[in-house]
């Protein structure tokens, strides 16, 4: 597994280049702390080049001129190139954020799918008329927004890419994508795999480089007409700030404090798995974590008692050693804060009762792992039950009654996504259609269909991405009208 780091270089205007201060980055394997690879630093500089490219071929390429249906094509060839590559991809997936392979894995295959998506949407996007008044015909059509700045997040690096890109290209955009600087790798390969599949210079350009100097300077950049981004909600609240200089468009996928809702009358040992996954899954790092457990207090010991029974099973390690269920977090930063949150639930008095420490293996101590952490008996208002932690940490609240349930669920600033288990389709409908939040699951949790749009109520973003509604979050809307009839209007 050991490998002599890699040097990568950023894409900008079609060539790989290395940034214009010289300064790179380590990237370290977060299993072991072993550095993988050496990227460049980008900065404001590297920022302007790359905004500079992305609006000369917006506005003068050939880009302009590529048919919809030549647009989707190149995207089923990025689809293609991203397969063909998909074991290096997920290799270093795993080598940068931690997640465990199989994981990496199933990420790879859904970014390949969702440039599939939206190269089939490519040669969907249509306008329409309307009947108006007087001699006039009127008709609506569709265009390209201009230069888009996208930011995404360490967790799934080149899904959240993929998320932005696909339909950002399939609209007829220009892209500068910044992605996480603690996972830029699988960005940078994907540069080669979209020079290959035929994207014209200029058309996607790729910087990495931190948030401050680099992320920042992309928000804020005059010649960039559309910013998307996902990561924190903070950060978004600096990006919507930065972007009002020139009023970008903006979207915003941000985090989330999410309930997932156990009732008595739920499948029991589906339920539990399902509590299982949505807190664990990627090591809690995940937007729409279901990490708040509220349980009906009629099965909530019970229900606890089979969940701490399964954590063995959740086998911690580096996310290539064959059997890994769960992964090391991102950073020692982030291993710390996730620390510091357990240490505030014991301190507010919630009930630990399951991991909430550094595995004891030995062979672990040089990554950022911790166990797989229950707290029971979690109140409301409790930090560990408001604040987005991000890692593996659940915080399980029981409830009495459907209204409390709804009344906790909602008690939150965030508003992402939502679980719901019961075996009573209307309750579980009544539940759903009183959560607010733009995520919902009925029995199940995590499922992410490119179909179906993603994105959250309150602070957890504006805009959506995927499905048929990521798509406009790219797109202008134009109307046009004709005067059929020849005499002048004479009111003057
Ligand atoms: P983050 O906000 O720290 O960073 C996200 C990106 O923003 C990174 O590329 C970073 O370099 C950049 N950035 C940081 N400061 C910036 C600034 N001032 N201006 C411009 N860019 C800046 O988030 P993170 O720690 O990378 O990711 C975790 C967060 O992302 C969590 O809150 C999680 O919920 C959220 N997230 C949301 C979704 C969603 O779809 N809603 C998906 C994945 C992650």
């Amino acid at each position: 597994m050991a490998q002599q780091p890699r040097n990568y270089k950023m894409m900008i205007g079609g060539e790989f280049v290395t940034a214009a201060s010289g300064k790179t980055r380590e990237i370290r394997d977060p299993g072991n702390g072993h550095v993988v690879a050496i990227v460049p630093e980008g900065g404001k500089e590297d920022i302007d080049a790359a905004v500079g490219k992305a609006r000369q071929a917006f506005d003068h390429g050939p880009w302009k001129q590529t048919s919809a249906l030549d647009r989707g094509k190149l995207l089923f060839r990025i689809a293609d190139g991203i397969r063909a590559n998909a074991a290096k991809l997920a290799e270093l997936e795993v080598l940068s954020c931690g997640k465990p392979l199989a994981e990496a894995e199933y990420d790879i295959a859904d970014a390949a799918n969702c440039f599939e998506f939206y190269g089939g949407m490519a040669t969907k996007i249509h306008g329409e008329t309307m009947q108006v008044p007087a001699n006039s015909l009127s008709f609506v059509v569709r265009e390209p927004i201009g230069v888009c700045g996208q930011i995404v997040p360490w967790n799934y690096p080149l899904l959240m890419s993929s998320w932005k890109l696909a339909p950002a290209l399939a609209a007829g955009n220009t892209c500068v994508l910044k992605p996480s600087e603690l996972t830029p790798l699988t960005a940078l390969e994907l540069a080669s795999i979209l020079v290959e599949a035929g994207v014209p210079s200029g058309v996607v350009n790729i910087v990495t480089g931190p948030g401050p100097g680099c992320g920042d300077a992309l928000s804020a950049h005059p010649q960039v007409d559309k910013i998307a981004f996902t990561g924190g909600t903070a950060t978004g609240r600096h990006v919507m700030n930065a972007a009002a200089g020139n009023l970008k468009k903006v979207s915003l996928e941000l985090g989330g404090k999410n309930p997932n809702i156990v009732f008595a009358d739920a499948d029991f040992e589906a339920a539990v798995d399902g509590a299982l996954f949505g807190a664990f899954a990627n090591q809690g790092e995940v937007c729409s974590a279901g990490s708040r457990l509220l349980v009906d207090r009629k099965i909530h010991k019970k229900f606890v008692e089979a969940m701490v029974k399964k954590i063995p099973n959740i086998k911690v390690g580096h996310g290539m050693t064959p059997g890994v269920k769960m992964g090391p977090v991102v950073s020692r930063l982030h291993l710390e804060k996730i620390e510091g949150y357990v240490a505030s639930g014991i301190a507010e008095g919630a009930k630990l009762v399951c991991g909430g420490k550094r595995p004891s293996d030995k062979s672990l101590a040089g990554g950022n792992f911790i166990e797989p952490t229950i707290f029971d008996d979690v109140t409301p208002s409790m930090k560990i039950a408001r604040e987005e932690i991000f890692g593996p940490v659940l915080a399980v609240i029981p409830f009495d009654t459907e209204e409390e349930a709804i009344q906790i669920a909602n008690d939150t600033e965030y508003g992402l996504a939502a679980g719901v288990w019961s075996r009573d389709i209307n309750r579980a409908l009544r539940v759903v259609r009183e959560l607010r939040c733009g995520i919902t699951w009925i029995n199940t949790y995590h499922p992410t269909f490119n179909e179906m749009p993603w994105g959250g109520y309150k602070q957890s973003g504006t805009g959506r991405e995927l499905g048929l509604y990521g798509i406009e979050e790219y797109l202008e809307t134009k109307q046009v009208n004709i005067n059929l009839d020849e005499a002048p209007i004479a009111w003057y």
